[in-house]
């Protein structure tokens, strides 16, 4: 039987591990696991051959106690409720874990960009705008980019709210360079976990240089991370989009395939051989970097798995049964909330720069970045020796403890 994915409650079992490591007390517990808010419109847009569609939009703030809620937003097939509210959940305990002043939220609009036009997803940004923008807020819950999102949709969501609230440039980040987005955002996601790569390599005794990585997604975060993971001496032996993966057991030349997907030109490699998505993830390596969606490593190829360690890019590419039976079997795990942390931290600093008007060199952002993503990782080693936990348990008790001290601080119960 297929593995039936309930992502919120996938998310809360992970909640609960740590809550009861830190023996957290059951108010606290209710109060961490519901969510803050959460919103659903209507998206009617006028689709190019003149006929209606009507597409649902969501935006759930999780968790505001630290911060502004912030998140993504993700435009997919597969967006809905529950995901949206795992996510959002997976928020608030990354920005504790990073330690930058943030609650946690994400939202989302089921559809698929891929069928549309960008005349139909400039139309369907703004309405979505226009519907959840009372939500939104420079101190309230500030979105990003996420799976199908870039700068454009940040643009016109700046663009968008600005007719009704005001030019507002910090009311999203991952936004253009021109409209106030930070240099170094774009690749910060990437960036960070090539960084935290390298730092849990070297720790578990998988040193980066001339390790075989795969890296499975090749969008924002994927193409970044291997680029920046072959830079720091990695081999890149597998990597794929949706259309399909490819395999170079001598390494891939990884600027050369990067350039020209960014030149439109999609995943190619002449040489590479071609194989399917699900056995990419099977194949002998050092480090398996899934970087694209939720859920894709189960119990069903979880015990096929040969990487060393794993790195997760993506938000919940582990579904809780693969998770057990990986630790079971020894495979390291470095979770989401640490992993992929980089994206929003450098929001931290475009939101910040936005406030204050005041625009920071690129050095001085990945500098930041660097330093932010070094003393997270250190924060969660240390607990793994103290406590001999798992690093994603590790992870989730450190952010829980600091939301838990941010709700008790503010009372109000
Ligand atoms: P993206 O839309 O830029 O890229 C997604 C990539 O995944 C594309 O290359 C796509 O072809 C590929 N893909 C989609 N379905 C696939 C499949 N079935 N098999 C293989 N590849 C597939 O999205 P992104 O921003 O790179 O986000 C990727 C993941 O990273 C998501 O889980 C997202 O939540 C997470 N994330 C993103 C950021 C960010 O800053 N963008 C930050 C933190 C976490």
């Amino acid at each position: 039987m297929p593995e039936k994915v309930n992502n919120y409650e996938n998310t809360n079992r992970l909640f609960d591990q740590a809550a009861d490591a830190l023996n957290l007390d059951a108010e606290m517990r209710l109060l961490l696991k519901t969510p803050f808010r959460e919103i659903q419109v209507e998206v009617p847009v006028r689709m190019d051959d003149g006929d209606l569609e009507v597409f649902l939009g969501y935006r759930v703030q999780h968790n505001g106690a630290r911060g502004p809620t912030k998140g993504g937003l993700r435009f997919h097939p597969e967006v809905d409720l529950d995901e949206v509210r795992s996510l959002a959940s997976l928020m608030t305990w990354k920005t504790a874990l990073v330690n930058i002043p943030f609650g946690g939220a994400k939202g989302g609009i089921t559809c698929d960009p891929g069928a549309m036009s960008q005349a139909e997803l400039e139309r369907l940004t703004r309405k979505f705008t226009s519907r959840m923008g009372f939500a939104f807020g420079l101190h309230r819950d500030i979105p990003a980019p996420d799976v199908n999102t870039t700068p454009q949709v940040m643009a016109w969501i700046v663009d968008q709210y600005g007719t009704r609230y005001g030019h507002t440039p910090g009311i999203v980040t991952g936004k253009p360079l021109e409209l106030g987005g930070s240099p170094g955002r774009l690749e910060a996601t990437g960036r960070g976990v090539a960084q935290i790569t390298e730092l849990a390599g070297t720790d578990l005794g998988i040193p980066l240089k001339g390790a075989r990585v795969v890296v499975q997604g090749f969008g924002n975060v994927g193409s970044f991370a291997a680029l920046f993971l072959h830079q720091r001496g990695a081999r890149i032996v597998g990597l794929s989009d949706v259309r399909g993966a490819l395999w170079n057991a001598a390494g891939f030349d990884l600027p050369a395939v990067f350039d020209a997907a960014k030149a439109g030109g999609g995943l190619r490699s002449p040489g590479a051989r071609e194989i399917s998505n699900e056995e990419l993830l099977e194949q002998e390596c050092d480090i398996l970097i899934p970087a694209a969606l939720g859920g894709v490593i189960t119990r069903k190829n979880a015990p096929r798995l040969k990487a060393r360690m794993i790195v997760e890019a993506a938000n919940s590419p582990i579904t809780t049964s693969a998770d057990a039976i990986l630790n079971e079997r020894g495979v390291p795990i470095v979770p989401d909330i640490l992993a992929n942390a980089g994206g929003v931290t450098v929001s931290y600093v475009e939101w910040a720069q936005n406030i204050q008007a005041f625009a920071w060199e690129e050095a001085q952002v990945n500098e930041q970045l660097s330093r932010t993503m070094a003393r997270a990782y250190a924060e969660v080693a240390a607990r793994v020796r103290e406590r001999g936990v798992s690093l994603r348990l590790a992870a989730f008790m450190l952010a829980i403890e600091r939301v838990a001290k941010a709700e008790r601080l503010r009372g109000g119960l």
